[in-house]
């Protein structure tokens, strides 16, 4: 049978609900490819090397059982070329088809490079090529572009009341259901004695065959590969029963321990569903979909459940949309930020744990442990920490890229750049999220096991955290002094006397000359 057309589709574009996958035709081959390219652009947790790989294979056993034609080039075959550029244009003097389709990338790396190739195939062999979305986001440029000002993203609160009122989700006679948008301030609280938490549902597998592959690639990582016993979805079944049982039982906790913290507890009550809705096993309209059409009745005269259930629609059509259009509009200039001329070294012990500051050796060991820290891990702990030591974000980049099971660019980028780092000058955040250990001892028990005292500022085993906080906001001043939602901290610093403000920053000058 002649090819008609080639379509390729990219290991975070496992959706068999593409309306490419409607029917079958002869006429389409689709090309999926373990490329060198994608595992070598920077250095992986060895979890998500083999969760993305295994869920192409299954995605592709999947495709072939519905009779779809496919091309899979696996990573160790002799003839896989190792980049997108050369795999396809191998397909193509394999069959000699009329037209190339893709849907659009994530990340804009990725789209410029099949940008490319497919102008080469247009202008060289005369195809018709054809861009498709990729049917995965909520919210379309048409939805953010208008709440921009000046180039300016809206903010995230913003965009998500407009994204509320156009879905409809947790909406009631026109205004939010319960009275309030927000519930951010009823979801702070740390682990305590009335949590009784449900452990998440995983999917613990065997992998060692493909991990085995993997290493006699050559391909490097870290991380543990927990290869005989990986939990993350390998597939959109078992997606839908971590998202099932989530929100069947441990929704109702999301909210109040969202920012909980809590040593050899990793999951807490997160939903672990990242990883599917990034590769795009699962979609976000029907995570939130599912959790309002399960809960919202309830939720209505819950205020507890309705807190829980706003606080995780928040997260999914809130900031994960919010990310997905502020990559959009400001790459590939994004990745130059660095609003607060930060060029210290990432300390090695990023990549062992090996610290004796505890929340930083928990948070960092239980990443290269699962790959996985929650959000406040992320952002209060290790980002922070980056934050407030001055350390360059192109290397914290990397780190969260490399590290975490769910990390792509498009979602990374924005959350470390923008949110944690402060790297885009206000773009993301309209404050610099830095704390001191008053922050990390009251959201976590991080501290009573930790060498440092969270109470001082300065001297003996005074916690870095705090003189750090200060050293942070003293040089960069020049930056961040008029920021209004900072003026509290620096009427703080201000009133300390000439010798407290020096005894801490020497303080915190002697730690940095120690990383
Ligand atoms: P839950 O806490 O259960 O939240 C539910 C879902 O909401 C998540 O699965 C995710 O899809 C979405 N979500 C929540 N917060 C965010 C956010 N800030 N931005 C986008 N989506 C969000 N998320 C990624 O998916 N990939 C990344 O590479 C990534 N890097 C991050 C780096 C830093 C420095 C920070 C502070 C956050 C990062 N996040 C990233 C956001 C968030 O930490 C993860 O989405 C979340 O921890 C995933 O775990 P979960 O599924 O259990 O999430
Ligand atoms: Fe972290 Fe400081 Fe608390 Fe130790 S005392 S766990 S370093 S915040």
């Amino acid at each position: 049978m002649s090819v008609r057309s080639i379509r390729l589709i990219l290991g975070d574009q496992l959706n068999i609900n593409h309306s490419w996958f409607e029917k079958g035709d002869d006429g389409i081959i689709y090309v999926m490819a373990e490329q060198r390219s994608e595992t070598d652009y920077t250095l992986h947790h060895a979890q998500k090397l083999i969760a993305v790989l295994s869920a192409m294979r299954r995605f592709a056993a999947d495709l072939e059982a519905r009779g779809h034609r496919l091309r899979y080039f696996r990573l160790g075959d002799a003839d896989n070329p190792q980049n997108f550029p050369d795999t396809l244009a191998t397909v193509v003097q394999e069959h000699k088809p009329a037209r190339f389709e893709w849907q659009t990338p994530d990340e804009y790396r990725l789209q410029r490079i099949i940008a490319q190739a497919a102008e080469g195939f247009e202008r060289e062999e005369g195809m018709e090529v054809r861009e498709w979305g990729s049917e995965h986001f909520i919210a379309k440029a048409a939805d953010f572009d208008p709440l921009m000002k000046n180039g300016k993203p809206p903010t995230m609160e913003r965009f998500y009341r407009a994204m509320r009122g156009k879905t409809g989700i947790l909406m009631s006679d026109g205004g939010p259901l319960g009275g309030r948008w927000n519930y951010d301030a009823d979801n702070r609280s740390p682990l305590d004695d009335q949590a009784d938490i449900i452990p998440p549902l995983r999917h613990p597998r065997d992998e060692t065959a493909l991990w085995d592959e993997i290493k006699a690639a050559g391909v490097r990582f870290f991380g543990n590969p927990n290869a005989s016993a990986i939990a993350w979805p390998a597939d959109r079944s078992q997606a839908l029963e971590v998202l099932e049982h989530f929100l069947e039982h441990r929704l109702v906790d999301f909210g109040r321990y969202q920012d909980a913290m809590a040593t050899g507890e990793p999951f807490l009550a997160h939903g672990l569903i990242s990883f599917a809705l990034n590769v795009k096993l699962i979609s976000p309209m029907e995570v939130v979909e599912a959790a309002a059409r399960r809960w919202e009745r309830h939720a209505a005269v819950d205020p507890r459940l309705l807190a829980s259930l706003e606080g995780f629609i928040r997260q999914v059509m809130g900031w994960r949309e919010y990310m997905r259009q502020v990559y959009r509009v400001s790459m590939p200039g994004y990745e130059r930020n660095n609003a607060l001329s930060a060029k210290r070294n990432l300390p090695d012990w990023y990549w062992s744990g090996e610290t004796d500051l505890n929340c930083l050796s928990q948070s960092i060991g239980q990443s290269l442990e699962h790959a996985y820290a929650h959000h406040i891990q992320r952002l209060m702990v290790t980002g922070n920490f980056a934050m407030l030591a001055g350390i360059d974000p192109d290397q914290v980049d990397q780190w969260d890229l490399g590290v975490y099971i769910d990390a792509f660019q498009w979602v990374e980028i924005t959350n470390t750049r923008g949110m944690s780092q402060y790297a885009d000058g206000g773009m993301v955040a309209t404050k610099p999220y830095a704390a001191s250990a008053r922050y990390i001892n009251r959201m976590s028990d991080y501290c009573k096991s930790c060498r440092f005292n969270p109470n001082k500022r300065h001297g003996g085993d005074a916690c870095p955290f705090n003189s750090l906080y200060w050293h942070f906001l003293h040089r960069n001043r020049d930056v961040l002094g008029g920021n209004h939602r900072l003026a509290m901290p620096y009427k703080t610093w201000d009133r300390f006397g000439e010798s407290e403000r020096r005894a801490i920053i020497e303080y915190a000058d002697d730690f940095l000359a120690s990383l």
